[in-house]
């Protein structure tokens, strides 16, 4: 073999990339490319455009940093514009390319695209795909994909008893590539979008790429030694360290889990070993998990009765819809969380399950819907881990017990104080947090007092929640 086109997806990282270690393995030089594809900035079928600034803005950094880092080793990262089918075969064909090395990932436009390429290739090329995404590769699993177990607990323990995660991969020393034209990495104005806008109650900055993904990694674990108390402090809804936030860069491909996973062991052995420590790996398997029930499923995943074929009767209001997704559902915990999510691009895990519940259970709307709004906005979308976590809620995925998420408990439990609303509700600022969380229970007097008046300053609830919830109690 002399030539081979390296197509980076959501792998942009050098450290423990086996797409990229086969790859210089075969061959002396190497084709990377990265195909900047229309197709995944178009609007969904459910109303949002698939994606927002927010990711497109840290994928783009992604793109960024691997081509400096590929660079830095002497060779190049090629950026194109177009669908991967015409752009990987037109190079594959134009440098005479033996064969193709890719990221394989389980999902249906990815897949599509994996068989587009294939298919488009020329006479002669090869296609080589990977699975390098999960912490446990899935021909380690004790039970073959396609007969896992649809309950993580049991699938849990049975990996945890009978398989073992293989040994990260180290980044290449040098690359050589061909003398190509590089091809620019596009703006977000190149993309019809606009900058995201910057807020200083953002959780995090996030920077995308590996560079800065090893950064947070280094800052979470090792700097401000936070591992010890991860699950004591995942919860949390307010700061850069309640939880690692290493989302986006796993999303990216910019980290992968078995190198943070040995990051976490190295942690064990040098700092301390107890249950929070284990329980960042924990979620790394819920993770694993979402991606090989995508794996098993495949398209079912994105239907309105699931993988379990599950009817339930959805509204279909865009009104509804429409005042959940701007945060003027009137209910301060659920808007709150749904302000942060436009102006940051990320919500914390006990946000995203209660917005999700409560339009899921409250408001009884197409959870697609969200989990549409959701893929255009969260900086770290995954396509198994949103669309899986939303079906999960919706009661049609991986959870046959159906629970709901009472947003008023929700919000005293995780925001005794209304510090988090108020943050993104600066409105009901000098409320006692029983208010903040309650407004609707302000009478005449103590709005004037406050000087917060329901309807003018906030909105009505949409809903009589409190009724609601002693509906779904009785359920
Ligand atoms: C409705 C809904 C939608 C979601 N959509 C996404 C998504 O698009 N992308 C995404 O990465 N996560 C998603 N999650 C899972 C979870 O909320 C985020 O992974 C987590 O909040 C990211 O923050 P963190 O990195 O600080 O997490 P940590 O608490 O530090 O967890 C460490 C890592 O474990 C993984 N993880 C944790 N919880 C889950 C979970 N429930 N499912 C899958 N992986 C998990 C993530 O990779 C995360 O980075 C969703 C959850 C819900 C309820």
């Amino acid at each position: 073999m002399n030539t081979v086109v390296l197509w980076f997806r959501d792998d942009l990282r050098l450290t423990d990339n086996p797409t990229l270690t086969a790859a210089l393995e075969a061959v002396d030089e190497v084709v990377p490319v990265y195909v900047v594809d229309p197709q995944r900035r178009r609007t969904s079928r459910y109303g949002p455009r698939k994606l927002g600034a927010h990711r497109a803005r840290f994928r783009l950094e992604s793109v960024r940093d691997l081509r400096e880092s590929i660079r830095t080793r002497g060779g190049d990262l090629l950026v194109r514009e177009g669908r991967p089918a015409a752009v990987v075969s037109e190079l594959a064909e134009r440098v005479d390319a033996d064969a193709v090395y890719a990221q394989t990932k389980p999902a249906t436009e990815e897949r599509a695209d994996t068989e587009a390429v294939r298919a488009a290739l020329p006479d002669g090329t090869t296609f080589h795909g990977h699975w390098t995404h999960t912490l446990y590769h899935p021909d380690d699993l004790p039970t073959p994909v396609g007969g896992i177990d649809d309950t993580f607990t049991p699938w849990r323990h049975e990996v945890e008893d009978d398989a073992s995660v293989r040994d990260p991969l180290e980044p290449p020393e040098s690359i050589r590539t061909p003398e190509l034209e590089s091809g620019d990495v596009p703006t977000l104005a190149d993309l019809g979008l606009e900058e995201p806008p910057s807020d200083d109650r953002a959780v995090l900055a996030f920077e995308g790429g590996e560079t800065a993904g090893k950064r947070r990694v280094e800052r979470y674990l090792w700097d401000r030694d936070r591992l010890k108390t991860y699950k004591q402090t995942r919860n949390g809804l307010l700061g850069a360290d309640y939880s690692s936030k290493f989302s986006p860069w796993l999303a990216a491909g910019c980290l992968s889990p078995r190198w943070i996973n040995r990051e976490v062991a190295r942690y064990e052995r040098e700092r301390v070993a107890n249950e929070d420590t284990y329980w960042l790996v924990f979620e790394l398997l819920w993770r694993d998990f979402f991606q090989f029930q995508f794996a098993k499923y495949g398209g079912a995943f994105f239907t309105e009765t699931g993988i379990r074929d599950v009817k339930k009767r959805w509204r279909r209001d865009r009104e509804r819809f429409r005042r959940w997704a701007d945060g003027e559902t009137g209910v301060p915990f659920v808007d709150a969380n749904m302000r942060e999510l436009e102006r940051t691009g990320y919500l914390s895990n006990r946000g995203r399950q209660n917005v999700a519940s409560f339009l899921v259970d409250a408001l009884e709307v197409d959870w697609r819907w969200g989990a549409a709004h959701f893929e255009r906005h969260l900086v770290d979308y995954d396509v198994a881990s949103n669309w899986g976590n939303w079906a999960y809620q919706a009661g049609v995925g991986n959870d046959s017990r159906d629970g709901y998420f009472d947003v008023l408990w929700q919000a005293d439990r995780y925001d005794p104080d209304a510090e988090y609303v108020t943050t993104w509700l600066p409105e009901l600022e000098g409320l006692p947090s029983e208010y903040a969380h309650w407004p609707w229970r302000l009478d005449d007097d103590e709005s004037r007092g406050y000087g917060v008046e329901p309807g003018v300053d906030y909105p009505r609830p949409m809903i009589d929640v409190e009724d609601r919830f002693r509906e779904l109690d009785n359920r």
